[in-house]
């Protein structure tokens, strides 16, 4: 399968979608998850035009796995939580909506997880929880 550079994630990272962000360098974007299923819920992204995990260069697939544990650690201080899960879906039958990779960090328990990209987020409490995330890095 073709990369789409017209997917959602790919349009945030040429600013033509907004999105709240809380970390960015040259290689690595993280920002807010529009539809959270817990409160701080996190994406990291490759900036590199990867569909999947398994389409993702290994050495981008190494320092964006750095930035993860990065922002992992800023969540934890910020919003003072025990567990976070790392969710990561591969391909459409792993029910992946977004066709460019992307890594979830997720303030919560696998066993209290909410419903996968269902609901919208409060976006004025999303964006106040990104200022603290923002903070602790
Ligand atoms: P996937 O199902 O591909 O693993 O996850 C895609 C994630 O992207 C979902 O958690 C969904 O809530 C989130 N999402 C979908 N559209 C947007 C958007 O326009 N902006 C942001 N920030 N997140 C999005």
């Amino acid at each position: 399968m073709a990369y789409d550079d017209q997917n959602i994630f790919a349009r945030i990272l040429r600013g033509e979608l907004p999105a709240i962000k809380v970390y960015e360098d040259e290689r690595v974007l993280a920002f807010m998850d529009i539809m959270p299923q817990a409160e701080g819920h996190t994406l990291v992204i490759p900036k590199s035009p990867a569909i999947t995990l398994l389409d993702l260069a290994p050495e981008e697939a190494a320092y964006t796995i750095q930035i993860v544990q990065k922002v992992a650690k800023a969540i934890e201080t910020a919003l003072q939580v025990e567990g976070i899960v790392l969710m990561q879906l591969s391909g459409v039958a792993a029910g992946q909506t977004v066709p460019h990779v992307h890594f979830h960090l997720i303030p919560s328990s696998v066993h209290e997880l909410g419903k996968h990209a269902a609901q919208m987020g409060d976006q004025d409490k999303i964006r106040a929880l990104a200022e603290k995330i923002k903070a602790a890095l």
